[in-house]
């Protein structure tokens, strides 16, 4: 018999529960609290949504539980994602990293296959409709907006996102949600976002790139680094502050592939080599210029207009070991509205790994970013959104 089921947020994984629920002959609506469904989506990859990440696995989350993922992991993964995106008529492309795009490099494609897809399932979709709260009734539930409007579900899934982004739909009623069923939620934090450090460089730095070897206590991560006003962005620092707890600094290696020594040597033969040019010029076709006079002002050789060949020993190993772990004292990330995932979310030992259904409440499910996973930058976080959205559309109302 065709149940009522209700997804509460139109995000990836709320399409996917929707799109998997229907499949099973269920009668789907969705709530939708924004004007249109997947607006996020659209904000994904910078417009190209980075779908999933062909190296997807356990290492990439992380909560109380990352082994929460197992369940997804082992029954629609990257490889049934992509098989069904393709079944949608998404061609996918791999790029650096085992990023894979849509061919069109439009999120927009992302979003319209779901769309028709969810269409000729026949989902209902109720935009502008804000859940408020769900109301268990002695059978199946009575799903509220902030205007009073109610609406019957025999089994609900919430897939309203986390707090990271509110402007895009997700400010995290989701949580109060779950809460109301005696569901426990953890602290939450932005996550992949940018990291504050102490301005006096990176304001200096501001809007110049580099490649770097980022280091956050034992976490590394290799590449761009943007410094900006307020401290450093890029796609190494995003990814780093998943990892972000208790440390105090984050360090480039702004020349990787060179050790101190070798990097002496370099700078050594450099000054004998141009013995009249400044300071301020000395390090010009080795880095950006400007990165080469603040690196000099950080290890506190001045002035700029001392000539290359005055420079000292000691003055070269401080250059070197700068060079090979530039540190820049954290002073905090930037806010929700910058933030791409939340950290945290609501505890996933109380929910069953292979359905997503509330081990407290039968016929209660969540999906995605409200729950405790988060995910690397490069694919990972929509991934686990696609399969956590499948096994709940897959499971409920059976
Ligand atoms: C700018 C940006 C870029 C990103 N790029 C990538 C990327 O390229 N690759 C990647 O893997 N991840 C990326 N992410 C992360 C990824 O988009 C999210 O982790 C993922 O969308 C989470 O899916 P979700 O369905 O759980 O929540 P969301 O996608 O946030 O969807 C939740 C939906 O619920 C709705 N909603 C919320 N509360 C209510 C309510 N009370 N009532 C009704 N509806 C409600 C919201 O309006 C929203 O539509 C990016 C995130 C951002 C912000």
């Amino acid at each position: 018999m065709s149940k009522k089921i209700a997804v509460i947020g139109g995000g990836a994984s709320g399409l996917f529960a929707a799109i998997f629920a229907a499949q099973n002959g269920n009668s789907v609506t969705i709530y939708e609290s924004g004007e249109r469904v997947g607006r996020k989506i659209l904000a994904t990859g910078n417009g190209r949504c980075n779908m999933t990440n062909m190296n997807a696995d356990i290492e990439n989350y992380h909560g109380r539980n990352p082994k929460f993922i197992m369940g997804a992991r082992n029954k629609f993964w990257v490889e049934e994602t992509l098989e069904f995106f393709s079944e949608l008529g998404i061609v996918s492309k791999t790029e650096d990293e085992g990023k894979v795009y849509p061919y069109s490099d439009q999120a927009s494609a992302v979003l319209d296959v779901l769309r028709f897809r969810l269409d000729s399932l026949g989902v209902k979709i109720v935009t502008s409709f804000e859940v408020e709260k769900v109301k268990k009734k002695k059978s199946g539930f009575n799903v509220i907006s902030y205007n009073g409007q109610s609406e019957y579900a025999d089994s609900v899934i919430v897939a309203t996102g986390g707090k990271a982004a509110p402007n895009l739909g997700s400010k995290g009623v989701g949580y109060e949600i779950l809460e109301s069923f005696g569901h426990k939620v953890t602290e939450l934090s932005p996550s992949l976002v940018q990291i504050k450090t102490e301005t006096d460089v990176v304001k200096k730095l501001k809007g110049i790139k580099l490649n770097a070897n980022v280091s956050l206590g034992n976490f590394k991560e290799y590449g761009e680094v943007l410094f900006t006003e307020y401290g450093l962005s890029g796609p190494a620092v995003f990814s780093l502050s998943s990892r972000l707890k208790n440390q105090k600094t984050i360090s480039l290696d702004i020349m990787s592939e060179y050790s101190e020594d070798e990097l002496y040597d370099m700078i050594s033969v450099r000054m004998y080599q141009n013995p009249k040019i400044t300071l301020e010029n000395f390090f010009v076709g080795m880095f950006n210029k400007r990165v080469g006079q603040a690196l000099l002002k950080y290890c506190g050789i001045e002035p700029l207009s001392r000539y290359a060949v005055t420079l000292g020993e000691k003055e070269i190993r401080r250059i070197c070991s700068t060079i090979k772990k530039w540190n820049f004292k954290i002073t905090g990330t930037m806010s929700w509205n910058n933030a791409q995932v939340t950290k945290g979310g609501v505890i996933t030992d109380d929910f069953n790994p292979n359905t997503m259904e509330s081990k407290l409440v039968n016929g209660l499910y969540a999906t995605g970013e409200v729950l405790d996973i988060d995910g690397d930058c490069g694919g990972y976080n929509l991934q686990w959104a696609w399969s956590s959205g499948y096994l709940a559309g897959i499971s409920v109302g059976k």
